[in-house]
């Protein structure tokens, strides 16, 4: 191993003005690590670039060794971990006093984290020990050229409109982002820098919660997250039975079913299959819309799929405007021609 490693104690250090570096909280359960991790990382090079400072990967966790020459894979100069038998199962307690104590000592001047279940919970928990601003559920993030503060945006007002955030009073500034809305780095192995391994004191008894039992939910939003090409419906599609067109068209092309929100109030899919603002972020190969009017709500959760396909009869239909391929017509006809059509091939 040719990581230059420094062994220290937190032993946070209150004042000192000068926060600095690029932080992305990698999360590692399970014995995996969440891909918009990564993702955190290939957009953190672009912040740290454009601030012109350093970009380190943070993991904690318990028996993390493995995961640590892949954040320096993708892209991070540092790493710092804090390995610990209580961090290992995630509780938003011990993660965040973890965290919060190594920001305090190192003082970076912006961390960011996936926009998942863990970032939602332990985000906010560490903002507020540390009386900073937190912009949740960002999908861009940009650098101000003038004043180097982090631009934060997401959307806002029932998805409105987009609101750019700054956080100018306090440090750090802190963003979660959705998950597969920045693009995955690329992964250079054998890449090394420098390991900043924390000896961190955490005592069980500090911590309120305690894990009595995992329940696993059913994983399809997790697949939904991976899948490769997505067959979408609205409510265009008038009926449960009629679900059956978009079914055929999915399984000819191996592909997942979601849809909108309208499809999954009307009970014609479940929650964990709704794509956009309140449910999955996806970024497929293909995204085949249909019957879906491509409301604000749903385009964010969606439009930085490689190719987007969409059938509509209503030629203003904002969907069309995202679109690769646009087809204006009935998607009782258009849907099973196409389904034919790929039947062939
Ligand atoms: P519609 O807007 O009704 O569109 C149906 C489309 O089908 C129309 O464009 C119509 O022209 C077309 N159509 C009808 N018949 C045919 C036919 N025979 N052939 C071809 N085309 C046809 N929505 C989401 O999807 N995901 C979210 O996460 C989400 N979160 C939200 C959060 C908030 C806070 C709010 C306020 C709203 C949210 N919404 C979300 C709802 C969103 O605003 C829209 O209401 C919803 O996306 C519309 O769904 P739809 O496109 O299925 O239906």
């Amino acid at each position: 191993n040719n990581n230059k490693t420094i062994r220290s104690q937190v032993t946070p250090v209150a004042g000192g003005d000068v926060w600095s570096g690029v932080w992305v909280i990698i999360e590692y359960t399970n014995g995996k690590v969440a891909p918009v991790s990564w993702e955190l990382l290939g957009e953190g090079r672009k912040l740290a670039d454009a601030i012109g400072c350093g970009l380190s990967g943070v993991i904690t966790g318990y028996q993390v060794e493995n995961v640590i020459p892949e954040a320096f894979a993708y892209g991070a100069e540092k790493v710092y971990v804090i390995d610990h038998p209580i961090l290992k199962d995630y509780r938003s307690e011990p993660y965040a006093e973890a965290i919060t104590g190594l920001v305090k000592k190192y003082q970076p001047e912006i961390i960011l984290m996936g926009a998942t279940s863990m970032g939602r919970d332990v985000f906010p928990a560490i903002a507020t020990k540390l009386q900073t601003g937190l912009t949740a559920d960002c999908t861009v993030l940009g650098i101000d050229p003038e004043t180097k503060l982090l631009q934060q945006t997401r959307p806002a007002f029932g998805g409105n409109i987009m609101a750019t955030i700054l956080c100018r009073t306090s440090r750090p500034q802190m963003a979660t982002v959705r998950p597969r809305v920045m693009a995955m780095p690329e992964r250079v192995d054998g890449r090394v820098g420098e390991l900043i391994q924390e000896e961190f004191t955490l005592e069980e008894e500090n911590f309120r919660t305690k894990i009595l039992e995992f329940i696993s939910s059913d994983a399809r939003s997790a697949f939904l997250d991976k899948a490769e090409i997505i067959v979408a419906v609205g409510l265009g599609i008038a009926a449960k039975r009629n679900m059956v067109i978009a079914e055929e068209l999915a399984e000819v092309l191996g592909g997942t079913i979601a849809g909108t929100r309208g499809a999954v109030e009307a009970g014609w899919l479940t929650h964990d299959q709704q794509v956009g603002q309140s449910g999955v972020t996806v970024r497929p190969k293909v995204y085949i819309a249909i019957g879906i009017s491509g409301a604000i709500q749903h385009l964010v959760g969606m439009e930085t799929s490689d190719f987007i396909i969409a059938i509509n009869n209503d030629p203003e239909a904002a969907i069309l405007k995202v679109a690769n391929y646009g087809i204006v017509g009935d998607l009782f006809q258009v849907v099973p021609a196409l389904t034919a059509e790929f039947k062939k091939r």
